[in-house]
């Protein structure tokens, strides 16, 4: 295949970001059509590539001129987008989460195991993020001995939704450091506990922020996550890993360093979108770099989502009950291995 011909779904803030990304900078890709079910927003962010709009999911995923799909509708919608992809043998590109259940999850991974082959990948963008592959690369050359604490901190400037629950904190924020988290160290979870501090002055309606989840794995690490979603200065996520012998820490992201008035200073990124710009690039090439060579996606696979999915429950477990709570992960089939 020379070519990847790609059909999106769901054009709405993130669409419209892989949409820029898959018309304007990701080589060997054609995006050919997308849609949404709200058809004026699917026209407005496919005219100015000249794309098609397709009235559905169902026909842009059963269009014969589409090879691939990438899935940036909400949540609640990935889980039938992708198990479509599957059932047709199309690799699909999921933003997070997989889906918004880890049954949905599971059954995309079962569905996916019966076809045989990898067809899924899921939008974990911080796997492509240079600090943390550069941070994975040390850790396992070993010069640092073993992993023995991660200290994490997730802090956006302010949180403006009044309906946004202690529970979506996790799937939306957390979720993140879930998924990087295990990867970063290669172990697997067994417990949770989340815990909350003095609520932030900032935080408002039902908003319980911020909170600190603490998830240690079978070798017996110890992994805390401060997640603060009205920190009010800035997106900050910090990330450090002490070690035997050593520690690394996931770099700021470059500014240029200003000295004036008798102060040393430099701008703090204050977007998710700004700070993970080059990781959702790398990400969507990588994908198709890999369908495009080997016909297999090789990032964030459906095993992946489910990790994270349930991980994330046992979470929202641990904050109604006040417990550590255990995450029940299944052993990882041989697939995924
Ligand atoms: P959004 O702005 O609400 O856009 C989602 C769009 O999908 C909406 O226009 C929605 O239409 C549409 N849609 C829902 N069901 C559909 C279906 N069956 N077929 C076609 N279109 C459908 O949401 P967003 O902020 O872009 O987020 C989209 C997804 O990306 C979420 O799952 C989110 O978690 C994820 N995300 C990931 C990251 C990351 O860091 N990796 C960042 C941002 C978002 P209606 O509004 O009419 O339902």
């Amino acid at each position: 295949m020379k070519e990847l011909r790609v059909g999106l779904i769901g054009t709405g803030a993130i669409g419209r970001e892989h949409i820029k990304r898959l018309c304007e900078k990701v080589h060997g890709v054609r995006l050919v059509a997308v849609t949404d079910k709200f058809p004026e927003s699917a026209r407005a962010a496919a005219a100015p590539y000249g794309v098609r709009v397709e009235p559905d999911e169902q026909a842009l995923l059963s269009a014969a001129d589409i090879d691939a799909v990438v899935v940036t509708s909400s949540s609640a919608a990935h889980e039938a987008a992708v198990l479509g992809a599957v059932a047709r043998g199309k690799p699909a590109f999921c933003e997070k989460p997989l889906a918004d259940t880890a049954a949905g999850c599971l059954r995309i991974v079962e569905a996916e195991q019966k076809a045989g082959k990898r067809l899924v990948q899921v939008g974990f963008m911080r796997r492509y993020d240079k600090g943390y592959r550069e941070m994975k690369a040390i850790l396992e050359s070993g010069r640092l001995g073993a992993p023995l604490i991660v200290h994490c901190a997730h802090r956006l400037p302010a949180m403006d939704d009044e309906g946004f629950t202690a529970a979506m904190q996790v799937t939306d924020g957390i979720i993140h450091e879930i998924d990087i988290l295990h990867w970063l160290v290669d172990d697997v979870y067994t417990t949770v506990q989340v815990s909350y501090p003095r609520r932030a002055r900032a935080s408002r309606g039902v908003q319980a922020d911020p909170q600190v989840a603490v998830i240690r794995t079978a070798r017996g690490l110890y992994l805390e996550v401060e997640s603060f979603f009205n920190c009010g200065f800035a997106y900050d996520i910090q990330c450090e890993v002490v070690c035997d012998e050593g520690t690394v820490r996931l770099p700021d992201p470059p500014a240029a360093p200003v000295r004036h008035a008798g102060r040393r200073e430099a701008a703090l990124e204050m977007s998710w979108m700004g700070r993970f710009l080059d990781a959702y690039d790398t990400e969507l090439q990588d994908w198709a770099d890999a369908l495009l060579t080997d016909g297999v996606p090789r990032g964030p696979s459906a095993w992946d989502g489910y990790v994270a999915a349930v991980t994330a429950d046992a979470c929202i477990r641990s904050q109604q009950s006040g417990r550590e709570e255990p995450v029940g992960l299944p052993v990882q089939p041989a697939f995924y291995r």
